[in-house]
């Protein structure tokens, strides 16, 4: 039963939402005592979105907060483009003044910001159901338990894994791919055989396998890169040997944007019954993910790079795979029964998550899904495309500027270093004027080096970004290189 009295007076655009759909629902019944009490049906659930906790005396409830929703017209302009201006208001972090300007935050690669949405879903799991889950037999853990396992299932959604059995919680990419590492790894490796990275992949691609690597007697071998940052694929159908084991790649690189053909790799590694982990760090906020049309065996995210909370991420293992391996971590909450000899484990994904896990920033997660979901994946690539390609115009017409890598297809990353000015000076000069990047390597030692470079300037952009934020990008570079033209 839906209680109305229960939720009148939270905040939160959900709610309000809500409201009004129960309101609608219960034929505009009075809010005020006696409570107007109807049972959830399927008439009122569309409206509602997927209730993700169990509705319970003053909790916030956990109901899809959009959807096809009277809030959606505040995402879009006329044009029916993303509006941007309207969604930057959605950020709390972006309402601030940095070195007396506006922030401008263009350190989206690094990490993104989080929306009130999912701030306020961790703040009223730690307000109203904290708990241990799985474990408890008392209400408060059996609604963390679902809530927890409703994010796992967002998660399978978001990705079109085939089940939610499938999706591992982990601290986010780089936990991810040592997990691989060492359970795949560990078991499937040994000496003389081969593991495939590439050269325009993250350290957190690179440094797990060289470790395995070492520890397992094998070769690690690396897909090169050409000049514009593209991965040179006809290469992997001359390393992939009979020795090889595992192809780990990232799906998009992190300095030029690069989005690499996952899908022609994949089908190159099957071909030898070799398995493929893609590294989707740098994708899953920025284009779609269809973990089964790939054909990924692996797929790893992590949560803040998607609006959603830091130390969570998601490691996507195809089931006839993680059912084959060995636990990563002991300890409880993966195993089914224990004896001072032995142990039972329990079955993914369980098996892959012992100990008590980040309930909280895994329900935060689902709430960052929901909102990316709800403005549309392919509208924040569609943005994402034309502030990209308008800041590499303008920035390409300031004199003594490099723009580094010219992929065939690139996500929302820019790449560049000014002739006579240190990469991290021109960082310092721009957060004098509000504008966060990154300036450095970016964990990419060797794509940066593979094109002659050691560090670069490296604007990133996300939905919230606007032509205005790029302007005020173009103008600062443009400042420091002691051009005033604007
Ligand atoms: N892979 C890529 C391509 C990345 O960009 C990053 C983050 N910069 C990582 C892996 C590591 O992610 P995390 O630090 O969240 O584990």
């Amino acid at each position: 039963m839906l209680n109305l009295s229960n939720i009148e007076g939270l905040h939160d655009p959900g709610f309000e939402l809500l409201l009004k759909a129960a309101r609608k629902y219960c034929q505009e019944a009075p809010l005020a005592s006696p409570p107007v009490e109807k049972p959830l049906s399927a008439a009122l659930l569309p409206l509602l979105g997927e209730a993700e906790a169990p509705l319970g005396e003053g909790t916030t409830l956990g109901v899809r907060p959009f959807g096809e929703s009277e809030l959606s017209h505040l995402h879009y302009d006329e044009a029916d483009t993303l509006n941007a201006e309207q969604i930057k208001k959605d950020f709390p972090v972006l309402q601030q003044q940095v070195n007396g300007h506006p922030l401008v935050w263009l350190d989206n690669g690094a990490t993104t910001q989080k929306p009130h949405l999912v701030i306020d879903k961790i703040s009223d799991y730690y307000t109203h159901y904290n708990s241990n889950i799985h474990r408890g037999a008392h209400t408060l853990a059996a609604r963390a338990t679902d809530a927890y396992e409703a994010a796992r299932e967002k998660v399978q959604r978001f990705i079109n894994a085939a089940s939610s059995e499938e999706i591992i919680f982990v601290r986010g990419t780089t936990e991810g791919i040592n997990l691989v590492a060492q359970t795949y790894g560990r078991q499937y490796c040994t000496v003389g055989d081969e593991i495939i990275v590439s050269e325009l992949d993250h350290h957190a691609n690179i440094v797990p396998w060289q470790r395995i690597a070492q520890e397992r007697g094998c070769t690690l071998r690396a897909i090169p890169t050409d000049k514009n940052g593209d991965l040179i694929l006809s290469e992997l159908e001359r390393l992939i040997s009979p020795r090889t084991r595992i192809v780990s790649v990232g799906h998009v690189n992190n300095t030029f944007g690069t989005i690499n053909d996952v899908q022609r790799i994949i089908q190159i590694a099957h071909q030898h019954n070799v398995p493929v982990l893609i590294d989707g760090a740098q994708s899953i906020a920025h284009t779609p993910v269809d973990v089964q049309q790939l054909g990924a065996d692996f797929f790893v995210f992590s949560g803040h790079k998607i609006y959603g909370p830091n130390g969570i991420g998601v490691v996507y293992g195809r089931k006839q795979l993680l059912d084959k391996l060995q636990p990563w971590q002991g300890g409880g909450n993966m195993i089914k029964d224990v004896t001072i000899e032995r142990t039972e484990y329990n079955v993914p994904p369980a098996r892959f998550e012992a100990g008590t896990p980040n309930v909280a920033d895994a329900i935060g997660l689902g709430a960052a899904l929901d909102y990316v979901s709800h403005i549309g994946i392919r509208n924040i690539e569609a943005h994402e495309h034309r502030l990209t390609e308008y800041a590499r115009e303008q920035l390409a017409q300031i004199p003594g500027l490099t723009l580094i890598g010219n992929p065939k297809q690139r996500v929302s990353v820019v790449s560049f270093v000014l002739d006579d000015i240190p990469v991290p000076e021109v960082g310092t000069l721009l957060d004098k004027e509000g504008i966060a990047v990154r300036a450095g390597h970016h964990c990419a030692q060797p794509a940066l080096r593979a094109l002659g470079y050691e560090m670069s300037v490296r604007p990133t952009f996300a939905l919230y970004n606007t032509r205005d934020d790029v302007d005020r990008l173009v103008i600062a570079v443009r400042k420091i290189v002691g051009e005033s033209r604007p």
